[in-house]
């Protein structure tokens, strides 16, 4: 859903069943928003059982909202007669509800507002038509969740699975409301203290009210109105006079820095800025695959803050880097030791560090790293060594970086038959170097930064035999790839073999923080510490609880999502529409793989003009040389999807490309 530039509250009012009192909580909720002077609206996009006086459709439900905050109404988007599910009333007057005209509705209604609350039909499977439910207009407009449930016995079941289901959608939700809570009533205290104990956010207990007593349950919702109205910043610009003549950017100059665009409140897959609401197509550089603001990792965050934020590591230890370890090396069964680090650079020093350590406890004392060209893995000293020596930062730093070995780029595309003859170099260099490798450094499958190439798992399988033969380590650097973003959980699951040491980050903490880890296996981990030997690394924010509650939090949330559907359903959104992008003179390759794609240009593209046009599109992309590249967060609708790639085939088509 796009563009509710000064939406500041957005909810979506769904319940368990039907008669749940869903309405009531919506009319409160809006006599509420109300109150405060909030410019809200309530939306019932489908009604049914509607009455008709003089050729004129009455819905129940907004005469509700209308009853609780007179003013401004607005007509359901379906206004149906026949009191049943939406597909069967409409189907009844030969009529068909479609998903989209839902989303165009509440898109214009939203527009403007500083608040919209949607109220759905029934529960979350309840059919739209023969192919959508209420549960698919949730996802699409991804807005909070306040689930009612009426406080009967067998609410502790019904309520769990409706929050099942949401959690699954990767839907966050803002509040459960107990209707018709009777302190009296031991069932009713039961399901309560229950439900509070299990849940991780808001249950309201809301007594029995008379039908039209909307202001004694204002005051229910106080706390959480509070809540969310906190969370979004009000401001309408950002003056960034001061970042432009003192803030650094990532790989700019200080006299001429690229122009930057402020960032008012980030949530779902939007970034809300002066200039509107843009769809994220970067997840923050591979981070935020669950999107922006989730309310599991805020909380996750808040509760660990409470207890403490850090704590140094030496000589110390907590439940979040103990819990976070544990579920690391559960996904990572091959894997034996975890060191926590505090980016993905340090993580690639960590890991050449570990592999030369290694090596030194060893009788070999190897000491060259080789890797491939179009490498990137970070730009720490160590890290840079490993970059490709053209596109990364050799140049600049000739003589004063580690003198590596380097391999051509991984020939064999991943979506092509394997070629064999895209191994000789390796072996060559292999046998010419043998006494010296003492690791090789290697995003699997998927080179991010340095050229967004995909290549053959083949490729790895025949790494692994060759470092084995040699007697060297295999690092895989899976920061970028890792957490499910090539359709894998981690890349190198897409060939049979598994690395020594395996670097992962970014999406690590769901984007919600630096964060980043090197683990090991056991035979790496003691042939380190043989001889009565330490590893030597330990950063000031090493573990840091903060960063492993979110972190642990974050890869729960995948686990319990449905990403794999999610990135398959984004690859194929991704392939049929960048394709046609093939068809343009300029454009070297198209290239997709899970919910990554590529279009490389034959020339450098000029960031400023493309990024401006996107942004004038209402789309966050950011170019780098030849590449205009899409990485979406796991949420992204289709509908958002088919924005990304529609603002990129126009660019090529116009030309917005180049000054
Ligand atoms: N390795 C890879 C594969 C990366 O993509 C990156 C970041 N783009 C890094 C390492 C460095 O991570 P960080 O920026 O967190 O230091």
């Amino acid at each position: 859903m796009t563009m509710m530039n000064k939406t500041l509250l957005s909810f979506f009012v769904t319940a368990t069943d039907t008669d749940a009192g869903k309405t009531f909580v919506t009319a409160a909720l809006l006599a509420a928003l109300r109150m405060r002077g909030l410019n809200a609206v309530a939306l019932k996009p489908v009604q049914t059982g509607c009455t008709e006086i003089q050729g004129k459709r009455i819905a129940p439900d907004v005469a509700v909202y209308e009853k609780a905050a007179p003013g401004e109404t607005i007509e359901p988007c379906y206004a149906l007669r026949f009191p049943a599910s939406p597909h069967f009333a409409a189907a009844l007057e030969k009529r068909h509800i479609g998903i989209e005209t839902l989303e165009r509705y509440i898109e214009e209604y939203a527009q403007g507002r500083e608040a919209v609350l949607v109220e759905g039909a029934g529960g979350l499977f309840v059919p739209l038509d023969e192919e959508f439910t209420l549960l698919d207009l949730l996802c699409r407009c991804r807005f909070p969740v306040i689930l009612v449930c009426r406080n009967v016995l067998g609410a502790i079941n019904s309520a769990l699975l409706s929050i099942e289901t949401l959690r699954a959608h990767s839907l966050n939700i803002a509040a459960l409301v107990l209707n018709l809570h009777d302190e009296s009533d031991p069932i009713c205290c039961s399901n309560l203290d229950y439900l509070q104990a299990h849940l991780d956010f808001p249950v309201i207990a809301l007594p029995r009210l008379a039908e039209d007593d909307f202001q004694k349950a204002a005051p229910f919702f106080q706390n959480l109105l509070d809540g969310h109205i906190r969370e979004i910043p009000r401001e309408e610009s950002i003056d960034t006079t001061f970042d432009r003549a003192h803030l650094w950017h990532p790989y700019t100059s200080a006299t001429e820095p690229l122009p930057v665009y402020g960032v008012l409140g980030a949530h779902g897959n939007r970034i809300e800025t002066p200039q509107g609401s843009l769809i994220d197509g970067m997840s923050s550089w591979w981070c935020a695959i669950h999107g922006y603001g989730n309310q599991q990792l805020n909380r996750a965050a808040l509760k660990q803050i409470t207890r403490f934020s850090h704590v140094m590591f030496g000589g110390l230890t907590h439940r979040p880097a103990i819990e976070l370890g544990k579920k690391l090396l559960n996904l990572l069964p091959q894997f034996d030791r975890v060191f926590y680090c505090d980016s993905g650079s340090v993580s690639v020093e960590v890991a050449l560090k570990t592999a030369l350590q290694y090596q030194q406890n060893t009788s070999r004392k190897k000491t060259k790293i080789l890797t491939v060209l179009g490498g990137y893995h970070g730009d720490t000293f160590g890290a840079m060594s490993v970059c490709d020596p053209v596109n990364g930062m050799h140049f600049l730093f000739r003589g004063m970086l580690a003198q590596q070995i380097f391999a051509p780029r991984p020939s064999c595309r991943f979506d092509q038959p394997f070629d064999e003859s895209s191994l000789h170099d390796l072996d060559e260099i292999f046998s010419a170097h043998s006494d010296t490798i003492a690791a090789v450094i290697i995003e699997p499958i998927v080179q991010g930064a340095g050229g967004m190439w995909f290549y053959h798992p083949r490729y790895l399988e025949h790494l692994r035999e060759l470092c084995d033969r040699h007697g060297a380590l295999l690092i895989f650097d899976e920061i970028a790839t890792g957490f499910g973003r090539t359709g894998k959980l981690f890349a190198f699951q897409h060939t049979n073999v598994t690395p020594d040491i395996i670097c992962i980050g970014k999406a690590l903490s769901g984007g919600f923080m630096s964060f980043a880890a090197t683990l090991c296996t056991e035979q790496v981990a003691r042939t380190v510490s043989g001889n009565g030997n330490v590893f030597m690394h330990g950063p000031t924010f090493m573990a840091n609880p903060l960063a492993c509650a979110v972190s642990l939090e974050s890869t729960e949330i995948l686990e319990h999502s449905n990403w794999r559907e999610n990135v398959a359903r984004i690859e194929g959104t991704l392939r049929k529409h960048l394709e046609p992008c093939r068809s343009f003179e300029e454009v070297a390759d198209v290239r997709v793989l899970g919910a990554i794609g590529v279009v490389e240009m034959r020339e450098n593209v000029d960031v400023t003009v493309l990024q401006r046009f996107f942004v004038e599109r209402g789309v966050w992309i950011r170019p780098f040389g030849k590449l205009i590249y899409l990485m979406p967060p796991f949420i992204t609708p289709d509908a958002d999807l088919l924005r990304l790639c529609e603002a990129v085939e126009s660019a090529i088509r116009l030309e917005k490309y180049r000054r």
